[in-house]
């Protein structure tokens, strides 16, 4: 391996579409619609509405068959007005939707967690696919794995990689290899841990399938691209992930900007410019290099610290390579960069998706966002936000709030500020804001509090991964998650 030069991690090439990834094929930005699938009007002016903002592949989900026949009518109608965009059909929990659907979009994603291991229902998948050239996606969630992976596992990143390669090695069987494959969490070192495992597995089964990266229930505003940042951008940096999606609980369409900062800012390290890129460290558990119990932020540096600035255009590969490679560093480290950017939103995303990595694998102790051209109120929490995405320090509460699509319930970007206005000043605390009762249960996997549309004006409430209160009106559901947080004794007052 050239040490001197970033390079990205050798995949086959899969097309969707008109659209390629995979092999010398820059990274493609994705999204997802979040309006109802059948409301064939919305979800096509939606679709536009995300590839105008510039994104070539557009998901939709398609939890039953009107959903699946939808695409009958949603592709011709963007083909008619120009829109090339490649269409994929989002699978959940139906496995025979996946079938429908094949007849009409460039790619279908499905969840293995929700196909049998025998009985050939995946094969003939495959072989529907193969006929009309749609590629396949394996996505594996956190959350959502199959019985006999969960028993042997459990949730973990190790169950995450089973899962996929038990499907890989299905589709490697049938000699299809239109396949793209992603290992969601909305934990950040859980997923960062399983791409790396993945990769590694993928490595030695000799496989070289495409990478789809993303966090899932990221949230919204500046966190949501936080923590979005820290996970993509720490397996990016290593040059690990053909396709991305920044999922945000707002608008799918702002989605688009985000992603593209993501790939344009790690495009400009390819190259001979990058200065320093150490052997692969790919650290799949976590621990912390110092004994300092919390990370710090710049204005908490004390003389016991050393601050590593780093000066290349590959600075998570510097710093790490200063850190690794230089046993004379005994003392608790600082990672500091300078950003001139005058947006806080691109300091927050390029120093998010630089540092990350870093934080995640336990090598530094504090970061140090040296932004001049933005405040210094914008920098502290830019920072306090990348080591609470990085899981490291935990000042606030986090939402693990689902980004919506054609199966939420309710209005989740409004209902989601609702909470934040009431609940923000608990420290940490994990609440969990989904869409629905049927995914949104299991993504929110380690969330305290969870807050999951049941049916229409209906929401369910959950201690932990128990339900306490079922089916209650949305105009009471605030209120009534307060007093069960009250009631466990993690409330306390504003001041
Ligand atoms: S949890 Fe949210 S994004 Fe996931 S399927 Fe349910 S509504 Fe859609």
């Amino acid at each position: 391996m050239n040490l001197n030069k970033y390079t990205r991690r050798e995949s086959i090439e899969v097309a969707i579409g008109t659209t390629k990834i995979g092999g010398s094929n820059p990274i493609a930005v994705q999204s997802m619609t979040n309006t109802a699938t059948a409301d064939v009007a919305a979800s096509v002016a939606q679709t536009k509405r995300i590839a105008d903002a510039g994104a070539p592949i557009v998901r939709l989900t398609a939890q039953g068959k009107k959903e699946g026949e939808a695409f009958a009518q949603i592709i011709p109608q963007l083909r008619a007005e120009g829109y090339n965009t490649a269409i994929v059909a989002d699978i959940h929990f139906v496995p025979e939707i996946a079938s429908i659907a094949a007849d009409y979009v460039d790619k279908v994603r499905i969840n293995p967690g929700n196909y049998r291991t025998e009985g050939g229902e995946f094969e003939a998948l495959i072989e529907k696919c193969r006929k009309r050239g749609v590629a396949l996606r394996i996505g594996v969630n956190h959350g959502s794995l199959a019985r006999h992976i969960f028993d042997k596992y459990g949730d973990t990143p190790q169950g995450m990689v089973a899962s996929a390669m038990e499907f890989l090695e299905r589709c490697v069987k049938a000699d299809f290899n239109q396949v793209v494959v992603s290992m969601k969490s909305s934990n950040t070192r859980v997923m960062v841990h399983a791409y790396r495992l993945l990769v590694e597995a993928m490595e030695s089964a000799g496989m070289k399938f495409p990478i789809h990266l993303g966090v899932t229930e990221a949230g919204n505003g500046i966190e949501g691209r936080i923590k979005s940042a820290v996970g993509i951008g720490a397996l990016l940096a290593d040059g690990i992930g053909d396709t991305i999606r920044v999922s945000l609980t707002e608008a799918p369409e702002n989605e688009v900007p985000v992603a593209q900062m993501l790939v344009e800012h790690f495009s400009e390290r390819s190259g001979e410019f990058c200065v320093l890129h150490p052997e692969r460290y790919f650290s799949t558990e976590y621990s912390r290099r110092s004994d300092i119990q919390t990370p710090i932020i710049h204005s908490e540096i004390t003389s016991e610290f050393k601050v590593i600035e780093a000066l290349s255009n590959n600075p998570t590969a510097e710093w790490r390579a200063a850190i690794l490679n230089n046993d004379n560093i005994k003392e608790p480290t600082v990672i500091r960069r300078r950003y001139n950017d005058t947006e806080p939103e691109k300091v927050a995303v390029k120093a998010a998706a630089d540092m990350g990595q870093l934080l995640l694998d336990g090598l530094a102790d504090g970061v140090w966002v040296d932004a001049p051209n933005i405040s210094q109120k914008d920098v502290e929490e830019i920072e306090l936000l990348i080591l609470q995405a990085s899981r490291v320090r935990i000042s606030r509460t986090e939402y693990i709030a689902c980004p919506s699509c054609g199966r939420t319930l309710y209005d989740i970007e409004g209902t989601l500020a609702q909470i934040k206005a009431r609940t923000s000043h608990l420290k940490g605390l994990k609440i969990g804001v989904m869409g629905c009762i049927v995914n949104g249960p299991g993504e929110m996997a380690d969330a305290d509090y969870g807050y999951v549309g049941a049916a229409a004006g209906k929401i369910t409430l959950y201690k932990g991964r128990e339900v306490v209160c079922r089916n209650i009106p949305q105009n009471q559901a605030l209120d009534r998650l307060v007093e069960l947080i009250k009631q466990n004794g993690d409330w306390i007052e504003q001041c």
